[in-house]
């Protein structure tokens, strides 16, 4: 019995709310991400299990940050140096730097 409750206990994603089927969902330490929430965090980001709701809050709110900091970023000047790339946006003294490799 207790088995079965537990696979069809109803699970909702720590962040929003959405209500998640057996599928597509993702665990971190203190409950459940859906997938669009899993997506909007870092590619090179696997800590999830780890993670509680409050550090996963945190990272998307330091993605976005960063979103709105690169959507004002207008290159002046792109260095190549082997398989980093450096991009200088001289007007507002940012610099990114890149890497092709993974
Ligand atoms: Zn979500």
């Amino acid at each position: 019995m207790g088995f079965f409750d537990k696979m069809f206990e109803k699970k909702e994603c720590a962040i929003c709310g959405t209500e998640l089927g057996l599928l597509g969902k993702t665990k971190i330490n203190e409950g459940y991400l859906c997938k669009e929430c899993a997506g909007k965090l870092s590619p090179y980001f696997h800590g999830y299990r780890s993670s509680t709701a409050d550090d996963i809050r945190e990272q998307l709110a330091y993605r976005e940050a960063n979103a709105e900091r690169l959507s004002s970023f207008n290159p002046t000047r792109t260095l190549s140096a082997g398989r980093t790339n450096i991009m200088l946006d001289e007007d507002a003294g940012l610099l990114i730097i890149t890497s092709q490799s993974r």
